[in-house]
């Protein structure tokens, strides 16, 4: 029987986008998965979920044909008809246009979120959105808090490379659950450990499994994460520990902050986190005298209403110690931003009008049940177009979730792999690719590669990709965009070409789509600069009269359109 390795790259959500080796059997069915070797980051080492992807590849499950439901919502499969594509298609075009004759183009809400990362498959949505004026959707339901934590404190989502965990004498796991969540900072970990005797320290209010293997734990309430941060920078400067000329070079107001927490004592902050004072004292001591001591933030700051304050207190820590200078020193959220790219193409950016009503994805149960809060002056949702989400068991408010879609007038599109229970409310199911039956290419959060993945096996059954049915609308629905007339592959390379990035030819066999790896950041004259393996990317730090996504930022941020790692608000 013969066996074929193929590259390939994990579209999920996880920072880790792993880059895969895949075993393909006969051509066509996938056997074990496992992670490249030759990938700096993951070197060789996927999550067991991934691994065994071929169960969900061939999965008896799968949805296979379009299907139209002619029984009640939310049955399942006994409530569903096979279709023909072409009138599935043609079903999803008249019921989109009728809501949108009826009630405004407004009234129809493209909803989608990251069941792929790829940038093609996953965004393409926004280019039929932007096309037909539908309305907006404002990405709320993960990483909004965290993004406009590190934007107040340091700017765009680029921290420093995370194969520097290797070179960290400490490193502080704050929010996160690396053990379950994210297997490669794992992995990094123990090789520091191994190596040099590194540290590993989490702050996470739960015993997580990733605090039973930790050198030390500190589990404040939920929520207080700031009080620590105060805290532990409070020693930094009583003690010395303070880098004063990296604060004087580099960011905005230290003696501003170092007023500011004067009195947010180690005392102070016990009484607001539940932790002792001993415990917040000898952790800001090994945090102070650990230069190369490395911060992998988590998304745990995004799961309370204060979140964004908290991890903003969190990201001054390495600017008052100077930890930014050394390697394996620093923080990280996420490096989504680290590459900059054009996606006019794949978002259809040219042909977005602002004045769009935009809903927000977490409101989804009231948007739909129609409360006026979330609707403003624009129409009810009387249509919804959904790729990569299952609402209604991943969205807040459940109840009114599955309310809103069991209404009789709204009509429900799903494009999925399987019967979710969103499908089973829907009134047309489309089968969808996997990301090994698709071209994309993919940026990462925890790492630095940029990474193209090729479709290894042809579409199972009669499955087709994001790109081809957002495509395939459009064509009905009469938008027009270069994007639509376009492979998935052609919007890969023009992204590359116009976002200044290399050239790379489809190929579903080259180990070697990989764009770049970057090296850690460094600092210049004019910011702190990523030096990529093949170019050098824009300084991170932003402009503080710009904002990200409508979030204010600080008013302690720098006017230089290039220095970095502002820090914390004075009085
Ligand atoms: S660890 Fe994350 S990126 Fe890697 S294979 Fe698993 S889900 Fe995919």
């Amino acid at each position: 029987m013969p066996l074929d390795i193929v590259p390939s790259v994990c579209p999920h959500d996880c920072p880790s986008a792993c880059a895969l080796e895949v075993e393909l059997i006969d051509g066509w069915r996938i056997g074990r998965v496992r992670g490249a070797s030759a990938q700096s980051y993951t070197r060789g080492v996927v999550c067991a979920k991934v691994a065994r992807y071929a169960e969900r590849q061939h999965h008896p499950a799968r949805l296979s044909r379009p299907m139209r439901r002619v029984g009640e919502k939310g049955v399942g499969a006994a409530a569903f008809v096979p279709i023909s594509w072409e009138n599935a298609l043609d079903a999803v075009a008249e019921g989109l246009t009728r809501a949108a004759e009826r009630h405004g183009p407004e009234a129809v809400w493209p909803h989608y979120y990251g069941g792929t990362m790829g940038r093609v498959q996953r965004d393409g949505i926004n280019r039929l959105r932007h096309a037909m004026r539908y309305s907006r959707q404002h990405s709320t339901i993960c990483s909004a808090l965290t993004d406009a934590g590190w934007l107040a404190g340091v700017g765009p989502k680029r921290g420093i490379d995370g194969r520097e965990i290797a070179k960290s004498d400490l490193i502080v796991s704050w929010g996160g659950n690396p053990v379950s969540t994210q297997v490669n900072v794992m992995a990094h970990v123990a090789h520091a450990r191994k190596e040099r005797g590194a540290q590993l320290v989490v702050v996470d209010p739960y015993r997580t499994a990733t605090a039973e293997v930790a050198d030390k734990h500190l589990a404040p309430l939920p929520g207080t994460d700031a009080a620590l941060a105060c805290a532990v920078m409070h020693v930094l400067f009583k003690e010395g520990f303070a880098d004063r000329d990296y604060l004087a070079r580099f960011t905005d107001d230290p003696a501003g902050l170092e007023a500011h927490l004067k009195t947010r004592d180690p005392g102070w902050a016990a009484a607001i986190t539940g932790l002792c004072v001993d415990e917040i004292v000898d952790f800001a001591r090994l945090y102070g005298r650990t230069k190369r001591s490395f911060i992998r933030l988590g998304y745990g700051f995004s799961r309370q209403r204060n979140g964004a304050v908290q991890l903003f207190a969190v990201t001054c820590l390495p600017s008052v110690t100077g930890a930014w200078r050394y390697e394996g020193g620093g923080a990280l959220i996420s490096n989504h931003d680290l590459v900059p790219l054009d996606l006019t193409l794949i978002e259809g950016l040219d042909l977005l009008d602002s004045t769009t009503r935009t809903l927000d994805q977490s409101r989804i149960g009231p948007i739909l049940t129609g409360d006026r809060r979330d609707l403003g002056d624009g129409p009810l949702v009387a249509a919804l177009f959904i790729q990569n989400t299952n609402p209604l068991v991943a969205s807040p408010e459940s109840g009114l979730v599955r309310q809103g879609f069991g209404r009789d007038d709204l009509f429900v599109c799903v494009h999925e792999q399987f019967l979710t229970e969103t499908a089973a409310m829907a009134d047309i199911v489309l089968p969808a690719t996997t990301f090994l039956e698709h071209d994309d290419f993919y940026t990462a959060g925890g790492h630095t590669y940029l990474q193209i993945g090729s479709a290894v096996v042809q579409p199972y059954a009669e499955c087709r990709s994001n790109h081809d049915v957002i495509c395939a609308l459009a064509r009905r629905l009469g938008a027009r965009h270069p994007g639509f007339e376009m492979t998935a592959f052609e919007i890969v390379k023009h992204t590359l070409r116009v976002s200044g990035l290399p050239a790379r030819k489809r190929s579903s066999r080259a180990y070697g789509s990989i764009v770049g790896p970057a090296s850690r950041p460094v600092i210049s004259s004019t910011g702190l600069v990523i030096a990529m393996g093949n170019f050098i990317s824009a300084p991170i730090g932003r402009r503080s009269d710009q904002s990200m996504d409508g979030c204010p930022l600080s008013p302690t941020m720098s006017r230089s359109s290039t220095s970095v790692i502002p820090i914390g608000r004075s009085g």
